[in-house]
């Protein structure tokens, strides 16, 4: 993982990288690199096509993601997800395991943390460690991962918190062949009070305190209902 000083800070790559055979949802098609140009077959550069879907490795759903008359991502301020951070520790949730109110309340009192409005709450439950490439990686979702219940949705929107990030595909439980029987309560939730939902994040574990800042820049995608972000922790 990289980390990097700047001016006595440091940085924290929190973005999974892209390429062919990460884990991706059931039917959705992987990340593919075409070479366009290449200065190995005597091309005066190195220029490469890129096919995935929008919602690939670590990258923020914007409203318009399930609500069709809502923001689109180039729609989005551009400091949308910049802000002071908070790192909730959940690694006692692994699998498919709910995460209740009362889950991340307990945390609060036994951190002496209080979640804040406007803050960008980063659930690490430690299921990054699954990710992987090739034949394996259908287990970050084939074997379940630790959603929000609509106790815990609530809860966060009360405050109302800027954005949710998650170590998982889904801050929601889904079937993932089934994708229609879901009630997504964290995504039909939160991307109308304008709480942004970021997905796949890793190394939260690299964070040595609860609070930090961090800074992601969603891309100006014309129309689109989301946006591969690059995602630093500055602490
Ligand atoms: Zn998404």
């Amino acid at each position: 993982m990289g980390t990097i000083n700047i001016q006595g800070t440091r940085v924290i790559d929190l973005s999974q990288p892209v390429e062919p055979g990460i884990p991706v949802p059931i039917g959705f098609p992987g990340p593919q690199f075409q070479t366009y140009l290449a200065q190995s077959k005597g091309d005066i550069a190195n220029v490469e096509i890129m096919q995935m879907s929008i919602h690939t490795a670590t990258h923020c759903d914007a409203p318009f993601h399930f609500f069709s008359a809502l923001q689109r991502v180039d729609e989005l301020l551009p400091d949308c997800l910049i802000g002071p951070a908070i790192v909730v520790d959940l690694r006692g949730k692994q699998g498919s395991v709910g995460i209740e109110e009362s889950d991340i309340a307990r945390w609060e009192v036994d951190t002496g943390e209080t979640i804040q409005k406007d803050d960008i709450v980063l659930l690490h439950t430690g299921h990054s460690q699954h990710w992987t490439t090739g034949e394996a990686a259908s287990g970050y979702w084939k074997n379940g991962w630790p959603y929000l219940a609509r106790s815990a949705v609530n809860y966060l929107a009360s405050k109302p918190i800027r954005a949710l990030g998650v170590e998982s595909f889904d801050p929601d439980w889904v079937n993932p062949t089934d994708l229609a029987s879901a009630e997504f309560p964290a995504h039909r939730t939160f991307l109308p009070k304008g709480i942004l939902i970021i997905e796949n994040l890793t190394n939260l574990d690299q964070i040595p305190s609860r609070r930090c800042q961090v800074i992601a820049l969603p891309l100006k995608l014309k129309g689109c209902s989301g946006s591969p972000i690059r995602v630093i922790a500055v602490v």
